[in-house]
């Protein structure tokens, strides 16, 4: 199952992927939804924030 790193839930197929830029370790992980509102995520790894 995969969440969404914003808002917490589950995302099927709309979703974006990408490496954290700040550490590149965590894969954050975002809704459509989220992109589109510009909901900031918080990386798992190093706690780096971005929009
Ligand atoms: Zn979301
Ligand atoms: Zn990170």
């Amino acid at each position: 199952m995969i969440k969404c790193s914003s808002c917490n839930t589950e995302v099927t197929n709309d979703y974006v992927k990408f490496k954290c830029p700040n550490c590149g370790k965590a894969v954050i992980t975002r809704c459509l939804k989220c992109r589109k509102n510009a909901i900031p995520y918080t990386c798992p790894e190093c706690g780096f924030t971005g929009p």
